[in-house]
Order: C-alpha cells, then structure tokens, then sequence
C-alpha cells in the first residue's frame, strides 16, 4: 500500500480491537482499486469515542467502522441515521460526506448475502435465534421479515422479549422462547452469542437434537464447537466468515460508491485466518 500526500482514512473504532480482521480485507480492496484510502483501527475507549467521532470530520476521513462496545452508543453522535439502523438502533459504518456523518448497519445485510451465496433461503422458513444481543437485533430486523415465524431466545429472557416485540411492531412475526429443549420444527438455527469463541468449548444447545435437515449457523468467524457437531450430524453449516466479509464489503461500497471486490476481499480474509 502506497500512503500519499492525499490518502484518506477508514478508521475502525473499538475496545478492544487488536483481534480485527477487517484492515486486511478493506486494504487489499483500496489497493485493487487504485483507491487511495487505507482503513486503520484505533482503540478508543467509550468515554473517547464523542472525541474520536469528531476526529471524523477534523481529519476528513472518508468513514468509519464501529465495533464492540460503540455501535449503539454511536448514534446520538451523527447527523443521521439511515432507517433501517434506526430500527436496529445500532451503527456498524460511518459516512463522512463533507462534514455531515451519516451512520449505517451493514451487519444483518451482510449475514443475508452470506446465507443467500450458500443457497440458504430463510423465506417460509421457521427460524431460531439464539443471543437477544445487537448482532441478534441486526439479523433479527431482516430475518423477521423473512422467515415464517422467527423465534429468539436468549438467558435473559426478558431480554429476548423486549426484542421480540420490537421486531413485531416493525412489521416482523417474532415470538419470544422460554425454553429450547427440544428443537422440533426449526429449520434454520442461528448463534449470536459467543459461547464457542476462542477458548470456550460451550455451546448454546444440545447438539444431540439437531436432525440433517436443519441449517445450523453461528455469528462467530471460526469453526465453532457448535459447528462441528452440527456437521457430524449432516447439517448444513455456515460460520460468521461469510457475514463479516459482506458486511465489509457493504461497508466500503458506502464509503467509495464502487462495486466492492468482493472476491479480493475474501481471499484477504482467508489468507488471514481467525
Ligand atoms: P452482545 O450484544 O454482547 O450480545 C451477546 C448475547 O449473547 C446476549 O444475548 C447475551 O445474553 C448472550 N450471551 C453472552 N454470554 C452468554 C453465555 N455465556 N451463555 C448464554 N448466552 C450468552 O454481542 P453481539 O455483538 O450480539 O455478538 C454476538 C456474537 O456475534 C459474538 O460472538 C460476536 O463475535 C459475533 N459477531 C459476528 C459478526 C460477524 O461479522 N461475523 C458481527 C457481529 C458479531 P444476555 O442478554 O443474557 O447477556
């Protein structure tokens, strides 16, 4: 990467944020293109981030991405949010257009490219969610409008409740479970939580119940414990790689209007694993 007199910022804000991936993927998509933008992360802890959104306009970045704990904290900061964020109540990408800051979420639209490139419809589908957390609010918002019925559980039921019934008003048909004892009649099953991250072997059910014909997916980038049941089991899987990869690849086309290239993109990724 070439940095010049005129190169512009994408800036990554979050605490913490050494583990991203995401400078990998949006570099060698500025460079493909010729595009003299470079994408760097900072960490800004939250009683920082009123600074470093300032920072956007001060520096003239072209954008930003937010992560961990700043996407819902974020938007009494900007000039506006798009509609669907709104919904969400959480902004995962900043657009700097002359000093005005624009706030996004590309998050549930990245986690539906990523099902629709694996053939995974969600359309008449009866569809669970497990986590009640911004991710599930993200995914939750597109997949209600979507699916048959969505149904969301969560530990914190109430938690899970009050998601439910805001995914109701904006027009989804959302039920909230007291129990995910027994699987029956799920045909996709989705983790948004992060029991399987890293070091932790838990998962969120029992994988005993899952039968083939069930698409079981996690929000995490890596092969989760989960996963690797469910594979044994015979069930379609998919990880979190796909979703973070389109939810960057919907990030940059804000920021630059171009087609993202989104194979570069992936490719970045997957020489970068998790
Ligand atoms: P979050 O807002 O903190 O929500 C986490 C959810 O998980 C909450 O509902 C929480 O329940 C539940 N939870 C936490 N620990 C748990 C445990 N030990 N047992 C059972 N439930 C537990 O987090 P998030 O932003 O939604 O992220 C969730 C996962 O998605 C993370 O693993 C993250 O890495 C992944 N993610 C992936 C992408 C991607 O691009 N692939 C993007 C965003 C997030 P309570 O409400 O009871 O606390």
């Amino acid at each position: 990467m070439r940095i010049t007199g005129k190169t512009r910022v994408a800036a990554l804000f979050g605490y913490p944020v050494e583990h991203t991936l995401s400078p990998v993927m949006q570099n060698a998509a500025f460079s493909h293109l010729g595009l003299d933008y470079c994408y760097l992360p900072f960490s800004v802890a939250p009683e920082a981030l009123k600074q470093a959104v300032e920072s956007i306009r001060a520096l003239s970045f072209i954008g930003a991405n937010l992560t961990i704990p700043h996407k819902e904290a974020v938007l009494p900061l900007l000039d506006a949010i798009d509609k669907e964020a709104a919904v969400i109540r959480a902004v995962n990408t900043i657009v700097n257009r002359g000093g005005k800051l624009s706030g996004y979420n590309t998050d549930g639209k990245g986690f539906m490219r990523s099902l629709e490139e694996l053939g995974v419809a969600a359309a008449g589908k009866q569809v669970l969610i497990i986590g009640a957390g911004g991710s599930s609010r993200a995914i939750g918002f597109y997949l209600s409008k979507e699916a048959k019925v969505l149904t969301l559980y969560n530990r914190s039921r109430e938690k899970a409740e009050a998601l439910a019934a805001d995914l109701s008003s904006a027009g989804g048909t959302v039920t909230a479970a007291s129990d995910i004892g027994h699987l029956g009649g799920f045909d996709i099953i989705i983790n948004a939580t992060p029991l399987g991250l890293r070091q932790c072997d838990q998962m969120p059910l029992d994988p005993d119940m899952l039968t083939p014909s069930v698409v079981v997916c996690d929000l995490i980038y890596h092969k989760t414990p989960l996963l690797s049941r469910a594979d044994a089991k015979g069930c379609k899987t998919v990880s979190g790689a796909g979703m973070l990869l389109w939810q960057g690849a919907l990030a940059f086309e804000l920021w630059t209007g171009s087609i993202p290239p989104v194979e570069i993109m992936r490719s970045a990724l997957l020489s970068h694993p998790a």
